[in-house]
């Protein structure tokens, strides 16, 4: 990581803030999200601070395919074989936080399309 990554959750990977972690890898951390809208609602950020989805590049594919099966294995890994996957991409589409993260949802019926 080049950049100074000051995001709550460039915060969270350097152990400045503490998070409720569900999984970890040398790739990734998931941890629970500080303001569930599910009863899963788990967060998974790479390690690698990328701004967004939008700025991944080709060279991401392996990490983006990685943070995926991550997303899977820990909704079955918290009893949820029905979940969402969310990625929200600039603030209009209400990113927050300019860190890429996955939203991981579940254990309620979901609505669509999304608000
Ligand atoms: P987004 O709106 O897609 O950028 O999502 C950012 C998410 O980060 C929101 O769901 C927030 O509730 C969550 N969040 C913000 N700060 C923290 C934190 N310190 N620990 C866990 N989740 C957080």
């Amino acid at each position: 990581m080049t950049d100074s990554n000051d995001t709550v959750f460039g915060r969270i990977l350097r152990g400045e803030i503490p998070c409720d972690q569900v999984y970890a890898d040398e790739y990734c951390l998931a941890f629970r999200d500080l303001t569930p809208q599910a009863p899963l609602h788990v967060l998974v950020i790479p390690r690698e601070h990328l701004i967004s989805l939008g700025q991944a590049e080709q060279r991401h594919g392996e990490l983006l395919g990685h943070l995926l099966l991550v997303a899977a294995k820990v909704a079955r890994q918290e009893g949820f074989d029905s979940f969402r996957t969310v990625i929200n991409t600039g603030a209009e589409a209400g990113q927050t936080v300019f860190h890429l993260h996955l939203h991981v949802l579940g254990g309620r019926s979901l609505g669509w399309p999304p608000g």
